[in-house]
């Protein structure tokens, strides 16, 4: 049997069921291998840095546990890596996907708008969640890779003019992030549906010196979900306006950068 059909990205692994990859619903969840970026606080390490030490799953066995979900409660999928916009072929397996009649979410950090743009234009994409990493004047500080400004811009601006679902999310980490950045990024979205703010994971991450960095509080990030609400719904942010938690001042060592 084949592995997989020869113009589609290799599958590394699935999720039969996760409530958290689709905001608000169920979803089966795909994940491809590889990326662009190489955020230091990312934790899929093995799928980013070596997706040949995953199995293919293949493509077969993949529909087929997709159509057995599908008779029972799944009508969604979510496509997810790595970054899913640096396989070329990502056309084919989502298109076959499509067939099933499963609505498709893609997972991307917006580094490939041409990619997005041909997707949403084909119609094969029913929501897109893209990752912010953090404001866009110093991008490559946040995803640790030379990379163009601009590209993300003109994703962001395609996502929110496109017609097509969609959330950005943003992984707020003590020492990288300071707090203004947050509300930098906020502002920078402002006019968009939705910014969802992930607390960092420090449980495995791509560089190991994150795995020390412990995460805000609850209560911390509780404030600052409402500063960034406040901010989402058109107030504007000023560092006057008492924002600025105390004691945030967030820069650690260099090996945090590297
Ligand atoms: S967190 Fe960064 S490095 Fe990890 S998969 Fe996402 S974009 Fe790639």
């Amino acid at each position: 049997m084949r592995s997989r059909a020869p113009d589609c990205p290799a599958v590394k692994g699935f999720l039969e069921t996760s409530f958290v990859d689709w905001k608000g619903h169920l979803a089966f969840v795909v994940f491809l291998g590889g990326c662009n970026f190489r955020c230091p606080f990312c934790h899929n390490r093995d799928l980013v840095l070596n997706p040949g030490g995953f199995e293919d799953v293949p493509l077969e066995y993949l529909v087929a546990t997709i159509r057995k979900y599908k008779a029972h409660w799944i009508d969604k999928i979510v496509i997810t890596g790595g970054e899913p916009t640096i396989h070329k072929n990502l056309f084919t397996l989502i298109g076959l996907l499509k067939t099933e009649g499963l609505s498709i979410k893609l997972d991307t950090n917006g580094s490939n708008p041409s990619i997005l743009k041909g997707l949403v234009n084909d119609g094969l994409i029913d929501c897109i969640a893209m990752d912010v990493k953090g404001p866009l004047d110093r991008y490559s500080r946040w995803c640790g890779s030379q990379i163009d400004e601009e590209k993300i811009r003109e994703s962001i601006d395609f996502i929110m003019e496109c017609g097509v679902d969609y959330y950005f999310r943003m992984t707020v980490v003590p020492f990288l992030h300071q707090e203004d950045d947050v509300y930098t990024v906020a502002t920078e979205l402002q006019g968009s549906k939705d910014l969802i703010i992930q607390t960092f994971r420090p449980d495995i991450t791509l560089n190991p010196a994150y795995e020390g960095i412990k995460p805000f509080s609850p209560d911390k990030m509780a404030r600052i979900k409402e500063n960034v609400s406040d901010i989402m719904s058109g107030k504007p942010w000023t560092r006057d306006r008492g924002l600025r938690l105390p004691g945030t001042s967030f820069r650690g060592t260099e090996e945090l950068y590297q």
